[in-house]
């Protein structure tokens, strides 16, 4: 059985876990350094990044999760966890810095806060729900950097070999596919 972390400082946690269950994963609640250990991979789920990092700061977590990136284990951000992940951030000082990618925050105008479409990604599958909650965006990737997913123009799935990004919470869905992909193609 595979052993996934969910980051739970603060977010989306629960239905992250709850997803992970019903795809036959054992879903550890990471909290602090020790739940870090014998993972498989880790999910970084959705919320809110600044608050993120000052708790991934004050519960040292910051450091051994880079490590464990640098490393490769596999990752999977989603929104928030995006912004985490990226290498760059438009505007913002970069958190854990793993992922070759560039990130803007808060993509989409204040009229459109949030917002759910259906997405066909070639490599997951067809009609894929995606909710967006105030959601970054991918501006560019790095070289090495698969494109998985484009929505009006802009990048919102990616993959850098071991790491996953998406802009939106595939969790807030009853739709597994996109958790599943991580899950059996990565981790
Ligand atoms: N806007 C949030 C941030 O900047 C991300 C939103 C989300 O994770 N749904 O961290």
């Amino acid at each position: 059985m595979k052993r996934i972390g969910v980051l739970a400082l603060q977010g989306a946690i629960r239905e992250h876990v709850h997803m992970l269950e019903n795809l036959g994963c054992e879903a550890v609640e990471v909290k602090q350094k020790q739940d870090l250990i014998k993972l498989d991979g880790l999910v970084l789920p959705g919320g809110e990044s600044t608050t993120m990092r000052k708790l991934l700061d004050r519960s040292d977590l910051l450091e051994p999760i880079r490590e464990l990136a640098q490393r490769g284990l596999p990752m999977f951000g989603t929104c928030a966890g995006l912004i985490l992940m990226a290498n760059t951030l438009v505007n913002d000082e970069p958190h854990l810095a793993v992922m070759d990618v560039t990130v803007t925050r808060n993509s989409y105008g204040r009229q459109v806060d949030s917002f759910e479409v259906k997405l066909d990604i070639p490599k997951i599958g067809k009609a894929i729900p995606a909710v967006f909650i105030r959601a970054p965006h991918m501006e560019t990737v790095g070289k090495d950097v698969e494109i998985l997913a484009e929505h009006e123009g802009k990048i919102i799935l990616a993959r850098d070999g071991h790491l996953l990004g998406c802009s939106f919470h595939p969790e807030l869905t009853s739709d597994s596919r996109i958790l599943k992909y991580f899950v059996a193609s990565m981790v």
